[in-house]
């Protein structure tokens, strides 16, 4: 008796594998047609700046719409992406819509607004990054200081020798690196004497409870004082209340991102968003 119930534990156990394997690799298929049949799009978060509460520029986020399952978000689909490599050519896709709209602001008039993009681990350590950003900026006539591009500090550490080097020459083409989800990887922080970077982007993690623990906001000061004393920028993402915003603005925090602003939206919202807030008294 003992033994059948070990089968039948063996049995239920490889057909939870089975059909793990299989969800996946039909997300895989998924994915890979959703490169060739352009399900992917783009949406925009307002970056603003603290001091004058202007819009200064954006952060393309990828959407997928699959025509059964929906909207399907990135935190559900980046990470298979890179396991495959797929995201290689999403990343590719990404960088370059996100240019060519900003060129597009630039030539009705928005001419300072600049973009952000993220880029995956595997886009920076396994491709000629550096060539591809260059080809995108010729391609796109997006001039370079309008380009931010946004790598976590775990993507760094996966390589440092390597990012030293690919940092310097991005920053030698002239788009500005800044650090996303900063305070969350596995970092020593060692990476910051060794290239500039130009902007720390603090994790909503440490936003969310800014007001309500001071261990929270003694670390938000810090980081700032510390981002600021090395000529860094900093910018919270994940801003969703006055009340954090205004701490923010108490230390000095430069950019801010969140849904209290906004939340992502299309070409047309972000624009629509930006002529209604000049037009505003
Ligand atoms: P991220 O780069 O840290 O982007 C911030 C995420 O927080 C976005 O989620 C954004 O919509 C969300 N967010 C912004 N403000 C608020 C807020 O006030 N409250 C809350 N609750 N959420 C807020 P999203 O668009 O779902 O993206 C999730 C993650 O997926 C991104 O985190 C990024 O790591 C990744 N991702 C998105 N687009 C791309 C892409 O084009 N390429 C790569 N490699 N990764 C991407
Ligand atoms: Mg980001
Ligand atoms: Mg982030
Ligand atoms: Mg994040």
């Amino acid at each position: 008796k003992a033994k059948d119930d070990g089968r039948n534990n063996l049995q239920l156990y490889t057909s939870t594998i089975n059909s793990y394997a299989i969800e996946r690799l039909n997300m895989e298929n998924n994915l890979r047609k959703a490169i060739d049949q352009n399900e992917f799009f783009l949406h925009y978060q307002p970056k603003v700046d603290v001091e004058t509460g202007k819009v200064v520029g954006c952060e393309a986020l990828v959407r997928w719409q699959h025509p059964e399952m929906g909207l399907v978000s990135p935190n559900d689909f980046i990470p298979l992406a890179e396991e495959t490599g797929l995201i290689i050519s999403i990343g590719a896709w990404v960088l370059k819509s996100a240019c060519l709209q900003n060129v597009m602001w630039h030539h009705v008039g928005y001419r300072d607004l600049s973009v952000s993009v993220n880029i995956s681990a595997k886009q920076f350590q396994h491709q000629n990054i550096v060539e591809i950003v260059s080809k995108v900026l010729k391609e796109t006539g997006l001039s370079p200081e309008h380009l931010e591009l946004e790598i976590t500090e775990n993507c760094i550490m996966q390589n440092m020798e390597r990012t030293i080097a690919i940092i310097q020459q991005l920053k030698d083409i002239g788009v500005k690196i800044s650090i996303d989800d900063f305070g969350t990887g596995f970092s020593s922080m060692a990476y910051l004497r060794e290239f500039e970077v130009d902007k720390l982007k603090i994790d909503k993690i440490f936003i969310d409870s800014i007001n309500h623990s001071s261990r929270n906001a003694a670390i938000v000061a810090s980081i700032i004082n510390m981002a600021h004393s090395l000529d860094l920028k900093v910018i919270a993402e994940g801003v969703e209340t006055e009340e954090q915003l205004s701490l923010l603005k108490t230390y000095k925090c430069n950019e801010i991102q969140g849904y209290l602003f906004s939340k992502p939206l299309s070409a047309e919202g972000f624009i629509e968003m930006i002529t209604e807030s000049k037009t505003s008294p």
